[in-house]
């Protein structure tokens, strides 16, 4: 649950980070951490078209740089952006300076204001500056898609447990989400609980 649901000692850590939208709204916002990439962007992509539903992709600098097509089609069907670096790269291994100078990278590929940091660590410094150019978006759901130690039917029980108004829900299109499967069992399952609940899918 510490991981799933983050708990208040961490969300007090970033205090003007965003972890959940309105709690009064019966919406969610569904995010994708790590893309684009061949293998696993385009497949969410017409998951998202066959329910008809909008997210927000925090995308890697540089993979935007390898695969601008597949980057074009996030764009073009209408989804949101958001940086998590040029090279996803952990703020604890990083200078304040260089980190920021990373997530500018990645901008010259994107135009957004929003921010999430890889693996959701950030110095305290890195975030005093990164929140003077970007919003900071963590999340109030991990699905934990990309764990080998979890099975599809898990992670889908993840979102069924901790959803909640205003939750802002995070999957990875990734290989690791992929070359375990629980990605392509989740995600679909997710959106239909979450259209069955009467969820309204929002962008951040
Ligand atoms: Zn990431």
């Amino acid at each position: 649950m510490l991981i799933e649901q983050p708990p208040k000692f961490f969300r007090a850590l970033y205090p003007s980070a965003i972890f959940r939208m309105d709690p009064n709204e019966h919406s969610i916002y569904l995010t994708f951490d790590d893309g684009p990439i061949p293998e696993v962007t385009p497949w969410v992509l017409d998951i998202l078209n066959k329910y008809n539903v909008k997210a927000t992709f925090f995308m890697v600098g540089d993979n935007i740089h390898k695969y601008p097509e597949i980057f074009q089609r996030v764009v073009d069907q209408g989804h949101k952006l958001g940086n998590h670096t040029y090279n996803h790269i952990r703020g604890f291994e990083y200078w304040s300076n260089k980190y920021l100078k990373n997530a500018k990278k990645a901008d010259e590929y994107m135009h957004t204001d929003l921010f999430r940091p890889p693996h959701g660590h950030m110095r305290w410094m890195q975030y005093r500056l990164l929140k003077k150019y970007y919003k900071i978006i963590m999340w109030d759901v991990v699905t934990r898609d990309y764990s080998t130690k979890l099975r599809g039917p898990q992670v889908l029980a993840n979102v069924m447990k901790y959803t909640r108004n205003g939750s802002i829900i995070t999957f990875h299109d990734s290989l690791k989400s992929w070359k375990n499967g629980n990605l392509q069992y989740a995600l679909p399952r997710s959106i239909e609980f979450l259209i069955e609940e009467g969820y309204e899918f929002k962008l951040l």
